[in-house]
């Protein structure tokens, strides 16, 4: 007896030590998750550097090639699935067969604006389809509007119009417009509202003269036709349905296949009456889809999209060399005869048209002298963010190692009161088991740590929570063996602390390297394996301190039962002749006066022989 209760600290304090445990865990883990949850917002910048500077716009006064162009997005069509469909390639075979290459994060609406302004996701700061600020860039639309033009919208995807919202006042192209970022477009659900931002006397306006929104199916075939007929000069075509049977089935699935048909045939309906000869049809997508559904990542099927072009202007059979989003932009303002949008970042796809040498001379400077400035403006924001980043790395890493002393000392103080005890061959069975089975299941399951892993409309950290949980639940059951065989209670609890606090030190510490590493805001965008990982150590955080709590609070139980169990080892307590305490106070396992780590060996023997 006296030997026994020399090697393990009284029950009091190491359930103290698990508590204290458990509290810091659970600091921890909120502070993981809410960084988790905010990762993809703050990914988003509604200031991005290019939006501070006047759009820089050259008219290189190079002849209208089209009197309308109608310009449809096809919501994550791929390239290879856009092939045997009748009408585009109908298209192909009167125009241009080429492919355009998206831009990472290869998400909706950052590739909206990647097709209409001519900004990728990077400099654009639409990184995500959390984006919910208008955009404050230059667009395609803008430059029609400011050259008399009509822009007309028809979509079966509300937010288009919304994204693009614009200040009334016309010094909006000349100054940060500060008030457009407070602006929710996703809290607009209400039609009225809508309708208000095309009334004459709103702060509000939409950058088409006229948009027209149907739900799938059905309607959009007739909103698009009815646009078409109108005497717009632009017409921006978004049809969504593509991209929800991808993300419902996979970019494999006969069901995405068939979306595309039936797309197709939309177009067909909607562009039926286009007149070639004088007007032209692009045809693009903003993203691809992968086999199993999802996008956001690198992957060739979701990088390669369909680009078709037909009509007036457009020189059949061209063949276009490397091909980006943020060229289409300039493109279709070189059809219309218009200056490209003011801050793009892409150039006039001038192969693809019937210009004059001089004509596709005057259009190559103007892009020239566009480009110099904004990818100069894009070169500085990033290099001084750069510079930031470094200054708080050293400051941020100095604190993380700092935190790891802290932990370490704490861990030798609750070791020296014997209250926590590192097993090796406990820890290694349960430490491991939560982090095999989460990057494992993040592996498989989410694409090879790719962006694409998200379904429609998803968090990458929300996506992560449920291998977290099936991780946790792995770890627990691991935890619950590799402690089945310890002697006392004290004992198994402090090996318990142990792993508590190799867990949280591990996920902690490689949380705080992270937060180091890669400070917000994100003027530079992480790349994608990045992308994912960054929440899936916080995510990691979070379940690494549920499970502390869990585990150590399931080993708190463990020991109120077994006490409450304790007229088991009645006989051997009333031989040293103490009075059986009453199940009443038996919970009481913190109590001085109850020696449980002194009679726990036969309590956790006889319990355990009684269980089974
Ligand atoms: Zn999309």
């Amino acid at each position: 007896m006296v030997a026994l209760s020399e090697r393990t600290a009284s029950t009091r304090r190491v359930v103290a030590a698990a508590l204290v445990l458990v509290a810091l865990g659970a600091l921890g883990a909120v502070q993981a998750a809410l960084a988790g949850a905010s990762f993809m917002f703050d990914l988003e910048q509604t200031q991005p550097p290019l939006g501070r500077i006047a759009p820089v716009v050259e008219d290189p006064h190079t002849p209208r090639l089209a009197r309308h162009v109608y310009l449809a997005i096809v919501d994550g069509l791929r390239l290879d699935r856009s092939y045997e469909l009748p009408f585009l390639d109908e298209l192909r075979r009167r125009g241009i067969d080429a492919e355009a290459t998206s831009h990472y994060p290869t998400w909706s609406r950052p590739n909206y604006v990647s097709i209409l302004t001519g900004v990728p996701p990077s400099a654009s700061g639409v990184r995500t389809n959390h984006h919910n600020a208008p955009v404050a860039l230059d667009s395609l639309m803008d430059r029609a509007r400011a050259a008399g033009m009509h822009v007309a919208s028809a979509t079966d995807y509300d937010v288009l119009p919304r994204l693009f919202l614009r200040k009334r006042a016309p010094e909006r192209a000349s100054a940060p417009d500060d008030d457009a970022a407070i602006i929710d477009i996703d809290a607009m659900e209400d039609p009225l509202q809508r309708a208000a931002i095309h009334a004459p006397d709103a702060d509000l306006v939409s950058p088409f003269d006229d948009a027209r929104y149907a739900p799938w199916p059905g309607g959009f075939s007739e909103a698009g036709a009815a646009i078409a007929a109108t005497d717009a000069d632009l017409v921006v075509l978004l049809v969504g349905a593509v991209d929800a049977a991808g993300h419902a089935d996979g970019g494999d699935s006969p069901a995405y296949r068939a979306a595309a048909e039936t797309a197709d045939r939309a177009l067909a309906r909607v562009l039926a009456r286009v007149d070639l000869t004088q007007d032209a049809i692009v045809v693009v997508a903003d993203h691809g889809h992968t086999g199993p559904g999802g996008h956001g990542g690198v992957e060739p099927e979701v990088l390669s999209v369909p680009l078709v072009m037909a009509g007036a202007g457009v020189k059949p059979g061209a063949t276009v060399d490397n091909a980006y989003l943020i060229d289409i932009a300039p493109t279709v303002a070189a059809l219309l005869g218009i200056p490209g949008p003011g801050h793009a970042l892409g150039r006039t796809l001038v192969e693809t048209l019937s210009l004059d040498a001089a004509a596709r001379t005057r259009r190559m400077n103007a892009d020239a002298g566009r480009l110099a400035i904004t990818r100069a403006t894009v070169a500085t924001a990033e290099s001084r963010a750069a510079t930031d980043v470094l200054e708080h790395r050293a400051e941020r890493i100095a604190i993380v190692i700092g935190g790891l002393a802290l932990a370490t000392i704490l861990a030798a103080m609750l070791i020296r009161r014997r209250v926590l005890r590192f097993d090796v061959r406990v820890l290694l069975v349960s430490v491991p088991a939560f982090f095999v089975v989460y990057y494992a299941l993040i592996g498989t399951f989410g694409q090879g740590f790719s962006p694409s892993l998200l379904p429609a409309q998803g968090h990458l950290a929300g996506a992560m929570v449920k291998y977290g949980v099936v991780g946790m639940i792995v770890q627990l059951l691991a935890s619950l063996w590799a402690l089945r065989h310890h002697g006392t209670l004290a004992e198994r609890l402090a090996a318990a602390n142990g792993i508590a606090w190799t867990g949280l030190t591990l996920t902690m510490v490689t949380a705080g390297m992270i937060w180091a590493v890669f400070p917000p805001p994100y003027v530079s965008l992480p790349g994608p394996l990045w992308l994912v990982l960054i929440p899936a150590v916080e995510v990691a955080v979070a379940c690494a301190a549920v499970n502390v709590a869990l585990t150590l609070g399931f080993e708190v139980i463990v020991f109120a039962a077994r006490a409450w169990h304790r007229p088991t080892a009645s006989a051997a307590v009333a031989a040293v002749g103490r009075t059986p305490s009453s199940p009443a106070s038996a919970d009481s396992e913190s109590s001085p006066s109850a020696p449980w780590s002194a009679d726990s060996r036969t309590l956790a023997r006889g319990g355990r022989r009684s269980r089974r």
